[in-house]
């Protein structure tokens, strides 16, 4: 117990010694939208940002196919439309390992603005609409670590969205990091399951943090789909 704790509070001790220091560069920072998160305006504008046009399954961004992207071309899944904000690299990739590893969990409020701002959703406010974190694997909060996205869920109140939480993430699911696609996929229908049988009848956006090959936000959709929920699509932070 005495051991977590102290794990829980040395992984954030960065956001108390620096806590208007910009995560980035370190220089102070002054009035911004997303205040109090640690990240000034001229870095928030190096950030690799994705712009339209978007493939129409993952979100990334379209050199010249039309519509969807090589990869997602011959794709059968359920879900559709996940949208990314950021590529995984540079900077952006920076920030979210910054916030990943709980050095910086006040970045929370940032990506809850950044996801407000999304073309897609902005008009879309209404109770309709329920957001949906995917769940961490439960031994890492047993580390003492933080639900990361469902900070971000939580952080989203504020902007005028709220979220449920549905899904369970089993124990002793393994890791994805080092599966092809299908081994992905099949791993993922595995790990996760609902946590109730009761369904919402709003229409349910998933959010995650990083989305590589989409597996796990496809089987969370397909566990959700089969209990007759909608869902409308995904919002995670970046595409790898
Ligand atoms: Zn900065
Ligand atoms: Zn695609």
């Amino acid at each position: 117990m005495m051991d977590s704790i102290f794990r829980k509070a040395n992984a954030q001790t960065l956001d108390y010694i620096f806590p208007q220091h910009c995560v980035l560069c370190g220089s102070i920072v002054s009035a911004v939208s997303w205040s109090p998160a640690p990240l000034c305006a001229s870095c928030e504008r190096t950030l690799e940002f994705i712009k339209g046009p978007r493939c129409k399954h993952c979100g990334r961004e379209l050199i010249s196919e039309l519509e969807y992207c090589m990869d997602c071309r011959n794709l059968q899944t359920s879900l559709t439309h996940i949208i990314p904000i950021f590529s995984f690299r540079g900077n952006a990739a920076s920030l979210i390992h910054a916030f990943k590893t709980g050095q910086r969990i006040s970045l929370a409020r940032y990506f809850a603005y950044r996801i407000s701002m999304l073309d897609e959703l902005v008009g879309n406010i209404s109770t309709s609409i329920c957001l949906v974190p995917v769940p961490p694997r439960p031994e890492k909060l047993k580390l003492g670590q933080f639900d990361q996205v469902g900070t971000i869920a939580e952080s989203l109140i504020e902007y005028g969205y709220h979220y449920k939480k549905m899904l369970l993430r089993l124990s002793g699911s393994s890791q994805q990091k080092l599966l092809d696609r299908a081994s992905r996929l099949k791993n993922a229908s595995l790990s996760y399951t609902l946590l109730s049988e009761k369904k919402t009848m709003e229409r349910i956006i998933l959010l995650d943090d990083v989305c590589t090959t989409g597996a796990t936000l496809e089987a969370c959709a397909r566990l959700l789909m089969q209990n007759g929920n909608e869902v409308a699509g995904a919002i995670v932070l970046a595409a790898d």
